[in-house]
């Protein structure tokens, strides 16, 4: 059995008209998906799925709370989430999409909604996430101040050893370093 198999909907099973179920999204499920904005929290979704024509409207709608980095301290943060989808689906030959509307092959007729889920619970959540006023963590916020401020003089120091350099080179400095080298960077410096 799959990891996410508890998330396939028998489309082309369904008896009736209108289809409903119940998820609740833990941190077990969060590890499975390794998607990168969230990796805990508990969030219950609601799925109701109506047929019409050759078309089924798939209405998630999640409400919970997810764990984040505040912005602001880098701690986690619990933040409340909420939101509204429909996801549109026909039986189709194979995987696509036409337009809005996502295909799934008719033999099978099973769509896995795990993904979807995941998707909207990650959209959700807002772009600026803080802890609300006075509940970031101090200690961090005292470490991130110092160090903002060593990397600041380090920084400095930097730019006055560059000055030195005789002219020839200092044209060769990076001064303007590509923006792709920074995010390469960045990961590097993570690790
Ligand atoms: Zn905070």
């Amino acid at each position: 059995m799959g990891k996410f198999d508890a998330y396939k909907i028998d489309l082309k099973g369904m008896k009736e008209n209108t289809y409903s179920c119940e998820f609740v999204l833990d941190n077990h499920f969060f590890e499975s998906i390794d998607g990168p904005e969230v990796q805990k929290g508990k969030v219950n979704v609601q799925l109701r799925i109506r047929k019409t024509g050759g078309i089924y409207d798939l209405s998630f709608q999640t409400d919970g709370v997810v764990q984040v980095t505040c912005d602001r301290c880098l701690d986690d943060m619990d933040q409340p989430v909420s939101s509204s989808d429909v996801v549109k689906v026909k039986l189709g030959s194979d995987y696509s999409e036409d337009g809005d509307i996502v295909i799934i092959p008719e033999d099978e007729g099973i769509i896995n909604v795990a993904w979807f889920m995941y998707e909207f619970i990650a959209l959700s959540i807002p772009m600026k996430h803080v802890h609300a006023p006075g509940k970031c963590n101090k200690a961090m916020m005292g470490k991130l101040n110092k160090y903002l401020r060593t990397s600041a003089d380090e920084e400095d120091g930097w730019n006055e050893s560059e000055a030195e350099v005789p002219e020839d080179d200092a044209s060769e400095a990076p001064q303007d370093i590509d923006p792709r080298w920074n995010e390469l960077k960045k990961i590097i410096d993570n690790n």
